[in-house]
């Protein structure tokens, strides 16, 4: 009933995906998930591709299921969306990834920062706010070692009451980046207005990537944009060293992918970033 991926992961087969009684099962699952200690967090390295430092890392959420094996975010986050539950395995994500980047920057590596996912639903979380604060205290977290990650059509959805919080999370000193940007509709005004750092590439342009082709003028165009706002332009997805050259030939140096370094559970990150680094 089930089938071992590229990754070792388990997907769930697409009738099961759709079958009532296992919809609830999972969603009963879920629910106890949290108590039974079964996620975990995967860090992918993200570099500064002329000297092939790396800059930080994104936190990426597992599920270790006790009998399915492990679960990849898009078999789960829409479920846990829908039942709320993304809200408390969201806190535990962000402490998760903030304890574990104060042990790096204990180990030295203070110029790291961590990348957490903010799904639409936490965004619009009144607690939000304090959430972070309390979050960053508790485990000793500077602010300006945290990032948050949120999609261009989560921010773009209610423009000036993202705008609110935005300026309020950027107010505590930690960093915003605009995921899979290039896939909503921005409105240039208001993304000048914005108070990110960072624009994310969408995986889906860097995939499609080939020199002169229809992507490629997409994707020069918003490093373009992001480098006239100010904004460090990550590619993510980067899977081939063609697609790195031409990427740093567009002028975009910091960039995530499999070419790079894959999602990796902690106690592999640091062996891991110094076999895989760049250059
Ligand atoms: P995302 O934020 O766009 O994350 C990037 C996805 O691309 C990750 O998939 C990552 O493993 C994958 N990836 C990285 N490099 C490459 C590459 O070179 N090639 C390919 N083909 N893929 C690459 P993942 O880990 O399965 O996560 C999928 C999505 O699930 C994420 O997309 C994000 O939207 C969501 N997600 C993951 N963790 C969390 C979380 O803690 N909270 C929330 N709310 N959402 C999360
Ligand atoms: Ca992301
Ligand atoms: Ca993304
Ligand atoms: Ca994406």
């Amino acid at each position: 009933t089930k089938s071992t991926g590229r990754n070792g992961y388990h997907f769930f087969e697409s009738s099961m995906n759709t079958n009532a009684h296992n919809q609830l099962q999972v969603i009963q699952d879920l629910r106890l998930a949290l108590e039974r200690k079964e996620f975990r967090l995967h860090y992918q390295p993200k570099f500064n591709t002329p000297d092939g430092t790396v800059i930080g890392a994104e936190a990426l959420l597992r599920w270790q299921h006790p009998t399915r094996g492990m679960i990849a975010p898009i078999d789960f986050i829409a479920l846990a969306e829908k039942t709320g539950l993304i809200v408390p395995i969201g806190e535990w994500v962000l402490d998760e990834a903030c304890r574990q980047m104060r042990i790096w920057h204990d180990e030295g590596n203070r110029h790291w920062k961590v990348a957490v996912n903010l799904s639409a639903v936490q965004f619009s979380n009144d607690d939000l706010i304090e959430l972070v604060k309390a979050t960053l205290a508790r485990n000793s977290l500077p602010p300006y070692a945290l990032m948050l990650e949120v999609t261009e059509s989560t921010a773009m959805h209610d423009v000036e009451a993202s705008l609110a919080i935005l300026d309020q999370l950027s107010g505590l000193g930690i960093d915003i980046s605009i995921d899979d940007f290039g896939t909503g509709y921005s409105s240039l005004l208001y993304l000048k207005r914005l108070p990110a750092t960072e624009l994310k590439i969408d995986r889906g342009f860097i995939s499609d990537l080939a020199q002169g082709g229809d992507d490629s003028s997409i994707v020069a165009a918003i490093i373009a944009l992001g480098r006239s706002l100010n904004l460090r332009v990550v590619a993510e997805g980067v899977e081939t060293n063609e697609q790195q050259e031409y990427l740093t030939s567009l002028g975009c140096d910091t960039m995530q992918g499999y070419l790079l370094g894959r999602p990796m559970a902690a106690d592999q990150f640091i062996e891991a970033i110094h076999t895989t680094a760049p250059i």
